[in-house]
């Protein structure tokens, strides 16, 4: 009997190595692994950059807590804001994507404190979207636009409305006084991998300059290099500017650290935004170790000086043109950016056994053909290799995918 809390459905398989792309598990099976413990291990498994990074940092200070200066915290702060997000801001470090956006919701709080409605009482209202998943706290379920992840859980947090992505009208039309921020992902993760368009991006950054409104991007599985740029809404609307980012997964290559960015830009002619999260306001005990800061900072100083960014676009391309030329009756059609792939499934043309979701039969079906890949939904099987992930890698785990959906073809 286990003494674990229920609270996660399992596959049945139990993993105990790692190499690269590659697992093992306590039978000595091996799989290559297109999961990525969910998008986080970016360099795929104990790579040397990460295991010398943690080791020689373990032996030196593993945690001190937020009381004194941390350099290692410092200097990831910097290569963000100075590298990767090429707009002037501050970081504040965290554990995990949860952790992120709740903080990103709390600096929400504080503009709308600052900058209220016209009638003095502050504005609270973050508008999100249908399908998005932003993190398990109640400030995160709360915000997310499903169901299942709020069940029981009422009340919850008030001052938010889940609207319809990549839906502009709907969104100008949903915006009132006490409207203050507009928070989503630039590629919807575990919704079942939807991309906002360009249009979608440059209209929402349009509506948060004539409303006073910030705009809050949620990176955590799409940010660092996943869907190539470092920033993911980058890939998709190079001029943007938001004034918030949440990242997590991918930015320890699997040592928990998350953070958030707030932008320096001018709220009133004279305060930076970022001022408004000023001491006390937020906390929290972990953030920022100096162990975590030094795993990732080799993660992102060898995404940058491997180039790995060319790679994710080189393999994305490798992806879809292979799921394309299949022409599979099963497959709807492969959406994505980068390595945050899905591939749709025509779930009426599949062989599924009763009470169970298409997608998770699928992963299912994948691992005893010793492949890990997560379902994203009902109708999605999602593909997130590590970001150094080869040619023949990809070539082996579709040839994995296409012939067990030939074997699952109704
Ligand atoms: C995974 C995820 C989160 C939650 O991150 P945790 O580290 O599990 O708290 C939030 N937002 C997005 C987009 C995610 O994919």
């Amino acid at each position: 009997m286990s003494h674990v809390l229920q609270t996660y459905g399992r596959f049945p398989v139990t993993l105990v190595r790692g190499e690269g792309t590659r697992v093992w598990d306590d039978a000595g099976k091996s799989y290559l692994d297109f999961c990525s413990g969910i998008a986080v291990c970016a360099l795929g498994h104990s790579p040397k950059v990460l295991v010398e990074a943690i080791s020689s940092q373990a032996a030196t200070l593993i945690h001190c807590c937020n009381l004194y200066h941390i350099p290692q915290q410092e200097e990831l702060a910097r290569v963000i804001v100075e590298d990767h997000v090429r707009l002037p801001g501050k970081v504040f470090f965290s554990n995990s994507g949860a952790e992120s956006n709740d903080g990103l919701i709390k600096s929400a709080r504080r503009f709308g404190h600052a900058r209220p409605q016209p009638d003095g009482s502050p504005r609270y209202e973050i508008l999100s979207f249908n399908k998005s998943f932003h993190g398990r706290t109640l400030g995160g379920i709360s915000a997310t636009g499903q169901d299942k992840v709020k069940e029981g859980f009422d009340p919850l947090p008030t001052g938010f409305r889940h609207l319809p992505y990549n839906d502009l009208d709907a969104l100008r039309a949903a915006t009132r006084p006490e409207t203050v921020a507009i928070l989503l992902e630039p590629v919807q993760g575990e919704g079942g991998v939807n991309v906002a368009t360009p249009e979608f991006l440059q209209g929402i950054k349009e509506l948060c300059s004539e409303h006073d409104l910030l705009l809050l991007m949620d990176e955590v599985q799409a940010g660092f290099g996943r869907c190539g740029d470092p920033m993911a809404w980058r890939e998709i609307a190079p001029e943007l500017e938001p004034d918030g980012i949440s990242w997590a997964k991918g930015m320890g290559g699997g040592f928990p650290v998350g953070a958030f960015w707030l932008s320096d830009r001018t709220i009133d002619g004279e305060k930076p935004l970022s001022s408004l999260m000023g001491p006390g306001s937020h906390g929290t005990t972990y953030g920022g170790s100096p162990l975590a800061c030094a795993a990732s900072l080799a993660v992102l100083r060898e995404i940058s000086e491997q180039n790995l960014i060319e790679n994710v676009r080189a393999r994305a391309t490798q992806i879809r043109e292979t799921v394309e030329s299949w022409n599979h009756p099963l497959v709807t059609d492969i959406r994505g950016l980068g390595l945050l792939i899905g591939i749709g499934l025509d779930t009426s043309k599949m062989t599924t056994p009763e009470g169970k979701l298409p997608a998770i039969h699928l992963s299912a079906e994948l691992i005893t053909h010793g492949l890990l890949a997560p379902p994203a939904g009902p109708e999605t099987l999602r593909l997130l290799p590590p970001l150094n992930v080869t040619e023949t890698e990809v070539s082996e785990a579709l040839e994995i995918v296409r012939a067990t959906l030939d074997e699952l073809t109704a």
